[in-house]
């Protein structure tokens, strides 16, 4: 069957494999006579799909063994209250504001931390580059500092996460990794702790993963949830209360697929990383090369996996969605707050849908010439 393609920011696209074999496994999974939402989270039937994606996490993403995998709930903004809650013991907090996400986390974090610091902002470019790192005024003893690697909503990516010890800091980066998990690989030697829903590029929402460094459990300020707390999440291997276990079926079934995933001697997070670097450019230049649209971002922080594009006559917004749609092009309208139009490219959207969209977008470019 083909689908249309589908650019949703998330919950997003989830490979069409990945579904058709929750579907197969829907009634009875490996001949247990359950189906996954009925298992009990203890039994080994979950435990042995709970460890096995566990595993498949830390082999694709390279995650060395002293940080922890925890699967948690409340999604990206529950993180915003969790992290400062468990980390921000220590001194200030710093923040890197890049667009709406970082931005409502700076905010969040000001309910839990004694003294919150945005130390750069891209604010004053429109969200459309990134501060140099050079400029960033960090605090003395910060606790930690936080970034959103990928902006989903502005479209602005690190390509590459900064070394804080190369500011000359020890605090520990944290990043929301949100909209670009398993799309590219991550230098584990620069992070503390990474933050993300798993309904962009793993699976369901419902689903929230958390990789910690070890040394950065078991700071939790007093009035932080058990349920919160890495440590006993650490402790109790995600299963302190009852995780969200359809997430967590799907998310592993969506790892082996990315595990089968091919680009000439790549493979797994390498191949895609690949292919989501020639699937952005494909679009990019589209867009650059048109008299129509527009992208403002800066070309070194331009996001690989949601491309915001403007019509300079956004009179035919409207007619560009309904002409997407009838070609099977879904979900392509811009987030509220900045408008226009947003395709999301995560890992399940194959080359040919990039190129379904750039082939219709000339198409309505000279039709509306
Ligand atoms: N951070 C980023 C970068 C996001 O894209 C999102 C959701 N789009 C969030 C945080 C919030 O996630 P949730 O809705 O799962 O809380």
């Amino acid at each position: 069957m083909m689908r249309p393609y589908n650019f949703s920011a998330g919950p997003a696209a989830i490979p069409a494999e990945v579904l058709e074999q929750a579907a197969a496994e829907m009634l009875d999974w490996h001949g247990c006579g359950m189906g996954v939402m009925e298992m009990s989270h203890r039994g080994r039937e979950f435990l042995s799909l709970c460890e096995q994606a566990q595993a498949d996490l830390r082999a694709l993403l390279a995650v060395p063994a002293h940080f922890e995998i925890l699967f948690m709930q409340g999604g990206g903004l529950a993180e915003n209250a969790i992290v400062p809650l468990n980390l921000s013991r220590a001194g200030a907090v710093d923040f890197v504001v890049t667009g709406s996400w970082s931005q409502k986390s700076q905010q969040e974090a000001r309910k839990y931390a004694s003294e919150v610091n945005v130390v750069a902002s891209a604010e004053d470019s429109g969200f459309t580059r990134l501060p140099d790192p050079a400029t960033w005024t960090l605090s003395r003893g910060a606790s930690y500092l936080h970034i959103c690697s990928n902006e989903t909503i502005h479209g602005i990516e690190f390509h590459q996460l900064p070394d804080l010890r190369a500011l000359g800091s020890d605090a520990p980066l944290v990043i929301d990794f949100s909209s670009h998990v398993a799309s590219r690989s991550v230098d584990w030697s620069r992070v503390g702790l990474a933050f993300g829903g798993a309904q962009k590029n793993l699976g369901p929402a419902g689903l929230t993963l958390v990789v910690v460094r070890e040394d950065l459990l078991g700071h939790a300020l007093p009035a932080c949830p058990s349920a919160f707390d890495y440590q006993i999440v650490a402790r109790n291997r995600s299963m302190y209360n009852t995780p969200p276990t359809w997430g967590i079926y799907v998310t592993g079934l969506t790892l082996q697929w990315i595990g089968r995933q091919r680009e000439g001697a790549l493979g797994g997070v390498a191949a895609l990383e690949q292919r989501n670097m020639a699937k952005a450019a494909l679009l990019y230049e589209a867009i650059d090369t048109s008299q129509l649209y527009v992208n403002k971002v800066a070309a070194n922080c331009r996001s690989r996996m949601n491309v915001p594009f403007f019509l300079r006559d956004e009179t035919r917004n409207d007619a560009f969605l309904a002409g997407a749609r009838e070609r099977g092009l879904l979900q392509l309208k811009g987030h509220k707050s900045v408008g226009g139009m947003r395709a999301s490219i995560y890992n399940a959207m194959p080359l040919a849908g990039v190129q379904a969209l750039v082939d219709y977008m000339r198409e309505f470019e000279e039709k509306h010439a």
